[in-house]
């Protein structure tokens, strides 16, 4: 017992001006991860989502003929007439793939499809549904400009031009670039090792009955979507009880097989203390109490070469912490180039509580009223419902010293990953 009279206080929130801000821990972090090593070749179409290894350069121009971007007629522009209508003799077609084999002189023109290449001589190209054909003549009439609908050699990629960069992560759109460079196969960024388990007597893994005041293991249900979306490899280690021994083991194990280790549960105020001695033992780490809600006690060091992060364990926080802190750190871990999740401000329609002094991430659901997007709270805020984290579709970021919004106050919102899509 204390005599300490301030034990009894009642703190608004939970509030401690001592608390570790949200962006320092996150600098913090991003400042001790180093990407890893090693890369694999892949053929394209097994490459999606993966991370370039180096960049990719040209090796030629794309489109690596000059072509027509509509199906008309190519002609010499210095053959219009300035006012009235001028009549062309058509000397062939061009065809995608098969183009004309001769040249256009004065007076002549060719009937070109979409995507065949410009003969030798024209340098503009008029859509069919402005000419008039008849008789192998072609009747066009003034306004045109030189260079019109025509896709100049080289104008989507130039040879020697850097295509993709090393560290960026292959989205569709870019199978197609390196498919129209001729490129087949590259080297990505291995996968990264992740090992990830839970800790607490009460937890239950799935098949098994509850018993008295038991629950079914969540976080790590939660974490292999987190880490599969991110293109992880995954080594689950299932469920650690509060033990310190066990807990030792664990993780000597999870770090001797994996670039990061993940746990969730163990790092709160009463926990903390055997997690510390642990990890005293293993290799190094800090606890924070970070100066946001949820997700307020984690945990990050490294135990040999991997790193590892203490998450704790209320099922909200878990996705929280890791949408702020782990998942930034495992894709510059995958060697990515910086990319934080986008944010943006709408209007909110519903009011939100919140007191001063913590960064929260409240779960919102941003939906379409009137031709506007704006936020609307899943509900009960607690960082036990896991049903807000499935409802939601974003966070609602409210800044450190932010009170209680009204409904119509423009917030910021950071979407979840993939779910407007
Ligand atoms: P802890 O941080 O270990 O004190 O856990 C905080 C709260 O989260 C407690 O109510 C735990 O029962 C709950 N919790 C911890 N780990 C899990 C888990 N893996 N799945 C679901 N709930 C959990
Ligand atoms: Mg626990």
């Amino acid at each position: 017992m204390t005599n300490n009279p301030d034990i009894l206080r009642i703190r608004p929130d939970d509030y401690d001006p001592d608390d570790m801000p949200v962006e320092r821990a996150r600098q913090f972090i991003v400042e001790r991860l180093k990407p890893v090593q090693g890369t694999e070749r892949l053929p394209i179409r097994e490459a999606l989502g993966r991370v370039l290894a180096h960049d990719i350069v040209s090796p030629m121009d794309v489109p690596g003929h000059a072509n027509s971007a509509m199906d008309g007629y190519a002609l010499r522009h210095v053959d219009l007439a300035t006012s009235g209508a001028t009549t062309l003799t058509v000397i062939g077609t061009a065809f995608a793939g098969q183009g004309f084999s001769g040249s256009i002189g004065p007076g002549e023109c060719v009937r070109i499809m979409t995507g065949a290449p410009i003969p030798p001589g024209a340098d503009c190209v008029v859509m069919q549904e402005n000419v008039i054909a008849a008789d192998g003549q072609a009747t066009i009439g003034p306004g045109h400009q030189p260079g019109q609908n025509i896709r100049r050699a080289g104008e989507d990629l130039a040879r020697g031009q850097v295509a993709l960069a090393g560290g960026h992560g292959l989205t569709p759109a870019d199978l197609g670039l390196l498919a129209s460079l001729g490129i087949a196969d590259i080297d990505v960024v291995r996968r990264l090792k992740v090992a990830f388990f839970s800790t607490g007597d009460e937890l239950v893994p799935l098949g098994q009955p509850l018993g008295d005041g038991q629950i079914h293991d969540s976080n790590r249900y939660s974490l292999h979507g987190l880490l599969s979306q991110l293109g992880c490899e995954l080594i689950d280690l299932g469920v650690v009880r509060d033990d310190p021994a066990a807990l030792e083991t664990a993780l000597r194990d999870a770090a001797s097989r994996a670039d990061a280790v993940i746990t969730s549960g163990g790092v709160s105020v009463g926990e903390a203390d055997y997690t510390r001695a642990v990890m005293a033992r293993l290799g190094t780490v800090l606890f924070w109490k970070i100066a946001m809600k949820p997700g307020r006690p984690l945990a990050y060091g490294q135990i040999g070469e991997a790193q590892f992060f203490g998450l704790p364990g209320n099922p909200v926080s878990v996705m929280v912490t890791f949408y702020q802190f782990v998942r930034e750190a495992l894709l510059r871990l995958q060697g990515r180039t910086p990319r934080t999740l986008p944010s943006f401000t709408v209007r909110c329609v519903t009011p939100l509580k919140k007191a001063p002094g913590r960064t929260e991430f409240q779960r919102g659901i941003l939906f379409e009223q009137d031709g506007e997007w704006v936020v609307r709270s899943t509900g009960n805020q607690g960082s036990g419902i896991l049903s807000s984290m499935s409802e939601a579709n974003c966070f609602v970021v409210l800044e450190q010293d932010r009170g209680r919004v009204s409904a119509g106050e423009w917030v910021r919102v950071q979407p979840f990953e993939g779910v407007l899509a």
